[in-house]
C-alpha cells in the first residue's frame, strides 16, 4: 500500500480565468507534468476526486452564494470579485475540488493513506461564507474541517496556512469555534490585508486562531525556527485529531506574488514539521490542498519536495535548518506571538527555548 496519496483530475483544467490571470490552468498542469516523470510514476496512490454536494458546500457557504458560483456554469466568463474570474467549467471544478479534498480526508481519517495531497484548483483560503475573493471560489479547507468535524466526527482540526497570502477566509468561518485551530504563518503586510497577530479569534473561539504574520524577505531557516518552536507545543496541547494544510507555494523566492524567499528546503522543512507533529498528535494524519503559487517554472519540483517529505523519500532536519534562522527576525515574530497567545495557551506560560544562529535564547 502506497503511504501518500494524492487527488488530481483532467477538469481541474477547465476552471479558465482569462488570459494573464496568474491562477491558470498552467499550474497544475505543470504539477501534473512532475507527477509523469519517470522517477514520480507509481509512488503515489491516486484518490479520484468526486462532486461535492451541495450540502457539503453548504456546511461553510450560505445558500444564496453556493446559487451564484452554479449559476457561472451556463456562462462563457463571469468575474466573481474583480480578481475572481469563473468559466462555464469552473462550477463543476470547484466542486471537484471540494470533493477531492472531503474524500482524501475521509480516506486519511480511516487510515487507508497515512497521507495526502489534494493537487485541485480553484484555490479556496480566500473564499467566505458569502462570496469569492483572491482567485477563490469555495473554500476547500474550511469545507473539509467542517466535514472531519460534522460529519467524520472528529473533535478537533489543525490548520495550518503557509500560503504567502492571510486566509482570511478561513480564519472568519471558524474564529467564533474552539474545535478548530487556525494556524497562519504569512506576509504581511499584503493582500488580502487581514492576518494581524492581535486577530485571535472571537467568543469561544478567542485563543484558537493564530497568525504569525511576517514582513517580507523571511526564508527556509525563519519560517522552520518559527513553526518548529511554537506550533509543537500549542499542539500538544490542542490535540486534533486531523491536520489540514493550507499548502501555497507562493512564498518560494521566485514567485511573483510574494516577497519571501522559500526554497525547496523550506517546504520539505515546514511538511516535515508538520510530520513530527502528527505523528505526536492524530498518528500522522496530514492531508494537503494547493492553494496559490504562481511561478510555473517551479511550482512542480516545489510540490515534489513536499510528496517526497510525505512518503518518506526524504527526511528533512527541520532542527538544523532552524538553527541557522537569523535571530532578530525569529525573535520579534515568536516575542510577539506568545505576548499575544500566553493568556490563552498553557504551553506558552513557561519560557520556550529557541536556539539559532548559535545563540540561545528564551522568550
Ligand atoms: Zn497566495
Amino acid at each position: 500500500m502506497s503511504k501518500t496519496a494524492i487527488v488530481r483530475d483532467h477538469r481541474f483544467l477547465e476552471h479558465r480565468t482569462g488570459s494573464d490571470h496568474p491562477e491558470s490552468p498552467q499550474r497544475i498542469e505543470a504539477i501534473y507534468n512532475m507527477l509523469e516523470r519517470p522517477e514520480m510514476v507509481g509512488r503515489f496512490a491516486t484518490i479520484e476526486p468526486r462532486l461535492a454536494d451541495k450540502a457539503e458546500i453548504l456546511l461553510v457557504h450560505s445558500p444564496a452564494y453556493l446559487k451564484k458560483v452554479a449559476a457561472t456554469a451556463t456562462r462563457a466568463y463571469t468575474a466573481l470579485s474583480p480578481d475572481t474570474i469563473a468559466s462555464s467549467g469552473s462550477y463543476e471544478a470547484a466542486r471537484l475540488a471540494v470533493g477531492g479534498l472531503l474524500q482524501a480526508v475521509t480516506k486519511v481519517g480511516s487510515g487507508c493513506y497515512a497521507n495526502a495531497f489534494a493537487l485541485v484548483r480553484p484555490p479556496g483560503h480566500h473564499a467566505e461564507v458569502n462570496r469569492a475573493m483572491g482567485y477563490c471560489l469555495f473554500n476547500n479547507a474550511a469545507v473539509a474541517a467542517a466535514y472531519a468535524r460534522k460529519v467524520l466526527g472528529m473533535a478537533r482540526v489543525l490548520i495550518l496556512d503557509w500560503d504567502v497570502h492571510h486566509g482570511n477566509g478561513t480564519q472568519h468561518i471558524f474564529e467564533m469555534d474552539n474545535s478548530v485551530l487556525f494556524f497562519s504563518i504569512h506576509q504581511y503586510p499584503h493582500y488580502p490585508g487581514t492576518g494581524s497577530f492581535t486577530e485571535t479569534g472571537l467568543g469561544r473561539g478567542e485563543g484558537f486562531t493564530v497568525n504569525l504574520p511576517l514582513a517580507r524577505g523571511y526564508g527556509d531557516s525563519e519560517y522552520a525556527s518559527i513553526l518548529h518552536a511554537l506550533l509543537p507545543p500549542m499542539a500538544a496541547e490542542f490535540k486534533p485529531d486531523i491536520i489540514i494544510v493550507s499548502a501555497g507555494f507562493d512564498p518560494h523566492e521566485k514567485d511573483p506574488l510574494g516577497n519571501m524567499r522559500l526554497s525547496l528546503a523550506g517546504f520539505a522543512a515546514l511538511t516535515r514539521c508538520l510530520m513530527e507533529i502528527a505523528d505526536a498528535c492524530c498518528d500522522g494524519r496530514i492531508v494537503m490542498v494547493l492553494e496559490g503559487g504562481y511561478d510555473i517554472r517551479t511550482i512542480g519540483d516545489n510540490v515534489k519536495a513536499v510528496l517526497d517529505e510525505l512518503s518518506g523519500k526524504t527526511k528533512c532536519r527541520v532542527s538544523e535548518l532552524a538553527d541557522s534562522a537569523s535571530a532578530k527576525k525569529v525573535h520579534y515574530t515568536l516575542k510577539r506571538s506568545v505576548n499575544v497567545h500566553r493568556r490563552y495557551w498553557k504551553c506558552l506560560s513557561h519560557p520556550l527555548d529557541i536556539c539559532c544562529a548559535n545563540k540561545r535564547f528564551q522568550i
